[in-house]
């Protein structure tokens, strides 16, 4: 694996192959992440000793999306403790579409923290009294994962507030089950500003490298979250991470991954590395296409499916 990753046009070899594939679709649902240049392309990975591998449109930016997800998991972990967390949220994928409206039967719980509704009842586990207060605690959780305040993307927030009924019907949903406390419209708001802070695939894979790292940043040597915490983020992300392609990714890739619907995603190869690869072009299920493809021939190329043993 170290001799592949040091070989000069490593990661520019596998950008080419999959060029050509040009299917899928930009998300309409939220019409502002429609406006993404559909060819955009790039691929990171960042190791835990530090090194940086990149290719392709590395200085493209987009929003965050649902690979905030894990992060504010493991911010909820940190803040309130294990048992409050797994008392709100449970653990099971859902087999579902990203936004399903569905919880768990007699508890009512949403299935996982990294669906929308999970996500939303964590999302009301920001600390802050108020708005800017809560912006600024996400703003500082970033700055830990990638050592820098990453910009905001003030368009893409309005959009998906302005068309987010469907997270505020799950809100006022789990309000009614009391699996949620709070002003619905607060939470919402908070869950769209995680989503819309603009990353590129080196910071997605600096993440990634952050949490094969034992939760340090491999580049400030900063610690981004309690290790206490790692293997509850991180199996989360393995199970229940690619929306319902979780079981066949875990199959082929088989690695802890997150998705997000912007078409970035974030891959962990625990004590080795965080890989990014962002193309816009969904699939049904809401997963980049050139991203699933580069992640199964990494998977091959580099032998860190870990089920396998070479
Ligand atoms: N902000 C998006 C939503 O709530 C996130 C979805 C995703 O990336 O999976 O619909």
């Amino acid at each position: 694996m170290e001799s592949l990753i040091k070989s000069e046009n490593f990661l520019e070899n596998i950008l080419e192959k999959f060029l050509v594939e040009t299917s899928g679709k930009l998300p309409a649902y939220i019409p502002e992440l429609s406006k993404a240049r559909p060819e955009s392309f790039a691929i990171s990975i960042v190791t835990v000793e530090g090194k940086i591998l990149q290719a392709g449109d590395i200085k493209t930016f987009f929003t965050i999306q649902s690979i905030a997800k894990p992060l504010v998991h493991g911010l909820a972990l940190e803040t309130h403790g294990r048992e409050k967390i797994l008392n709100m949220v449970g653990l099971e994928p859902t087999g579902d579409s990203y936004n399903s409206i569905r919880l768990q039967p007699g508890s009512h719980r949403p299935y996982n923290p990294m669906v929308n509704a999970g996500a939303l009842a964590l999302s009301s586990l920001i600390p802050g009294e108020n708005p800017e207060l809560r912006f600024h605690t996400l703003q500082n959780l970033f700055e830990r994962y990638i050592g820098h305040v990453p910009n905001f993307d003030e368009q893409v927030y309005q959009s998906e507030k302005k068309f987010g009924n469907h997270n505020r019907a799950m809100g006022y949903l789990m309000l009614n089950f009391k699996v949620l406390q709070g002003d619905v419209e607060e939470i919402l708001d908070d869950y769209c500003k995680e989503c819309s802070f603009l990353v590129n695939t080196t910071d997605l894979a600096l993440i990634g490298a952050t949490l094969a790292n034992g939760g340090k940043n491999p580049l400030t040597q900063k610690q981004a979250i309690d290790p206490e915490y790692l293997a509850d983020i991180l199996s989360v992300m393995f199970t229940c991470g690619m929306y319902d392609f979780a079981g066949e990714w875990a199959y082929k890739v088989g690695i802890p991954a997150k998705s997000g619907v912007s078409g970035g995603i974030l891959g962990v190869v625990p004590g080795k590395m965080g890989i990014g690869v962002y193309s816009p072009l969904l699939d049904s299920r809401g997963n980049s296409v050139r991203g699933i493809k580069v992640f199964q021939e990494l998977a091959e190329i580099l032998q860190f499916n870990i089920f396998k043993s070479s």
